[in-house]
């Protein structure tokens, strides 16, 4: 089966009491016992549900691993992958990943006693180089969190393989329609399914998939012991969403090389990066190891944060909110929003200015995108 198929109907037999073509919401919390020691399927749903399954069935299937686990979010699902960790153990990171990832590294998982390295994630040398006698984690995050630099996750997992540390992959920006790193050697890949995967905005959730049979055995042990798990009815929107990924991640690619390229021409903008256009220093690597190059775009405004407060207010079309992802196209200030969290020095050290624009482009007409952008530019350069 190939991925628009298997997006459709990977765990989403015909339901078996009713024949219902979609799977059902269980709405409940437990379920009767046959007889004395004799469960049924599922006894409770923080175990385990059946709209919940099918979902996780589906998402194990569209990243080409065994097993899908469903979190309540997508910081749930990090925290998840990070439970195989021990006091005194060590991650060597990225730096550029998404900034509720780096408040979770740094003020939860630091006081668990785990220690965090961070290094240049387009310089697979560099996390060799980070590596200490206790290190049992790589972490990425490929295309990053804002400013699209990739990770060569075939080189850093060969990386990992020789060291034996697991490779942790967050892939929330490509989808698995685009990129599957389990594939490319990756021990297990987390999502925020807030994002592409449900594509609505109308939910918060998160994955983890692997193909390990061991390392699910922990990470689905630590989903029922901490039970940071979704409700059905988040399941079964997540899952609805998931059948036109591929239909809406062509659509959501086609219009951001539009815009990319547009913008990239325009005089009053600075700095497009886009995974999709040649001048990304990363485009070679862009081409071999993704079958799309997304539909995030950042630029950067020239005149720092008076510029950008001109441009939010100058956009119709485009909403001025956090997240990405979704069908609407949204414009997101890193400085002040997603990156909020990290000092002004961080931020500036890993390429985030006050003029930093980040662009989630949606499936709306891209002659409708293209014009509110020149419409909000105009309004800012005056
Ligand atoms: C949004 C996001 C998260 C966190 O997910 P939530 O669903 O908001 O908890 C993690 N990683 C990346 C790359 C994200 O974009």
């Amino acid at each position: 089966m190939k991925f628009a198929t298997k997006a459709i109907r990977v765990g989403q037999e015909p339901d078996p009491t009713t024949g219902a073509v979609n799977v059902p919401i269980y709405q409940t919390a437990n379920f009767v016992f046959r007889d004395v020691g004799q469960p049924n399927a599922f006894e409770y749903s923080r175990s385990g549900n059946p709209t919940r399954s099918a979902y996780e069935k589906c998402l194990a299937a569209l990243e080409e691993g065994k097993y899908g686990l469903a979190f309540g979010s997508g910081m749930a699902a990090v925290d998840a992958a990070l439970s195989v960790l021990r006091p005194g153990d060590h991650i060597v990171s990225s730096e550029n990943i998404y900034g509720g990832t780096f408040r979770l590294f740094e003020g939860v998982a630091a006081g668990r006693g785990i220690r965090l390295t961070y290094v240049d994630g387009t310089q697979p040398e560099a996390f060799e180089a980070a590596i200490e006698e206790n290190t049992k984690m790589i972490w990425i995050e490929t295309p990053a969190n804002p400013l699209l630099q990739l990770v060569d996750v075939r080189a850093v997992a060969a990386i990992a393989k020789r060291y034996h540390i697991l490779l942790a992959a967050d892939n929330t920006f490509s989808s698995p329609f685009f990129q599957r790193p389990l594939t490319q050697g990756a021990d297990v890949v987390i999502h925020s399914t807030t994002k592409y995967i449900s594509g609505h905005s109308d939910v918060i959730g998160g994955a983890v998939v692997t193909g390990d049979a061991a390392l699910h055995e922990r990470l689905a042990y630590y989903q029922n012991t901490v039970g940071a798990v979704p409700g059905p009815f988040d399941c079964w929107l997540s899952l609805r969403g998931l059948k036109t990924l591929a239909v809406r991640m062509k659509k959501h690619e086609e219009n951001a090389l539009a815009v990319a390229r547009w913008l990239a021409a325009q005089t009053t903008v600075e700095g497009v990066i886009y995974p999709g256009l040649p001048s990304h220093p990363q485009y070679a690597l862009a081409k071999d190891q993704m079958d799309g190059f997304g539909a995030i775009i950042t630029f950067r405004l020239p005149g720092g944060l008076k510029a950008v407060e001109r441009f939010a207010k100058g956009l119709d079309i485009f909403l001025f909110a956090e997240s990405l992802g979704g069908v609407e196209s949204l414009v997101c200030h890193p400085w002040t929003m997603s990156h909020g969290v990290m000092s002004p020095d961080d931020k500036q050290k890993i390429g985030i200015t006050e003029g930093t624009i980040r662009l989630s482009i949606g499936i709306e007409d891209v002659d409708d995108l293209i014009a509110d952008l020149e419409k909000a530019l105009k309004q800012t350069a005056l």
